[in-house]
């Protein structure tokens, strides 16, 4: 179901208390929602206020594995969202600071393939010569391969990919919109030898799901035949709207997994003798697969960025 809407303003300034942990101060979201459907999904909070979507507006065709959730299904789509943005990056007082695209929707979700929004965002980008970071999970970014390598021939574009598992199946179960596994790699195949800088974002990790070394090393070793600039991974992080839907999830699902998952999610975060045991299986994949984890070094490279910004806790995208 989508929604047209206007918006005031297309970016909307990061809260100062998330400004330390992220490489950019900026936001811009070109739709409201996201179809891509990530039972794990951090940003349902964003589409709080709206009310659940009505039962029958689904259709039994519907993917296995989305919740009624209105995050899901109720798509606002910022019509104007080019004009409002122009008025922005060409005000006086815009710094040509780096812009999230993307921040809590997937700007390459299934509505853009109809509204094409991106591509009145990306010439303006190009225009202003304004840095950009986009992450996604869909191969429909392919379609801007040109415009993306126009600015990244002016500015930083960084291009990061997010993949969790490289089970298909698993996979559309998890993310049931989302481009399968293989396709994601493509786009960092695509960009490879560009002037584009690449990342991949193996997050969340899903315990008891995603977690086994077999899966992270497919991955990461996929990541580096890609040469990407760098690699980023996190554990799932529970809470609020997310820590519901993702429990009902595995209700449904695997249930046998929902006990152990309560026990490790005693807190908002996995338990930390499970995440020490984690991180050090990943360190040193890393190790084997020559990544780097320093996703600013190539940002300030481009830019000359603040030194003090420092990238110190992405687990929560
Ligand atoms: S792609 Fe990102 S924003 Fe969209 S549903 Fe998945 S996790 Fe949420």
């Amino acid at each position: 179901m989508f929604e047209e809407i206007k918006v005031k303003t297309a970016l909307n300034r990061i809260k100062e208390s998330s400004r330390i942990t992220l490489p950019f101060h900026w936001d811009l979201n070109i739709y409201r929602g996201c179809e891509h459907g990530c039972n794990y999904c951090y940003a349902m909070y964003s589409h709080r206020y709206l009310e659940k979507v009505e039962k029958d507006s689904f259709l039994a065709t519907d993917p296995p594995g989305i919740e009624k959730c209105a995050f899901f299904q109720k798509i606002c789509v910022k019509t104007n969202i080019a004009e409002a943005l122009e008025k922005q990056l060409g005000a006086k007082n815009w710094k040509k600071e780096v812009i999230n695209i993307g921040g809590i929707c997937d700007s390459y979700q299934p509505a853009e393939a109809e509204y094409g929004l991106m591509r009145q965002v990306l010439p303006l980008m190009i225009k202003y010569r304004n840095p950009v970071i986009i992450s996604t999970k869909s191969d429909l970014i392919l379609r801007d391969l040109d415009l993306l390598k126009e600015l990244a021939e002016l500015t930083y574009v960084n291009v990061a990919v997010t993949v969790t598992t490289m089970d298909k199946k698993l996979s559309t179960l998890l993310e049931p919109l989302a481009s399968p596994p293989e396709n994601r790699f493509s786009i960092l195949r695509a960009f490879k030898g560009t002037a584009t800088v690449t990342g991949l974002h193996m997050m969340p990790i899903l315990p008891f799901l995603t977690d086994s070394p077999q899966n992270l090393e497919q991955i990461l070793s996929l990541a580096a035949k890609c040469e990407v600039d760098y690699a980023l991974s996190g554990v799932l992080y529970l809470r609020g709207d997310t820590r519901k839907h993702f429990l009902d999830f595995l209700e449904l699902n695997f249930p046998e997994r929902v006990d152990p998952y309560r026990k490790l999610y005693a807190k908002r975060g996995a338990d930390r003798t499970y995440k020490a045991e984690l991180y050090g299986i990943l360190n040193s994949l890393m190790e084997k697969y020559h990544l780097s984890g320093d996703c600013m070094k190539p940002m300030q490279a481009k830019l000359s960025y603040p030194k003090q910004l420092k990238l110190t806790d992405f687990s929560k995208k």
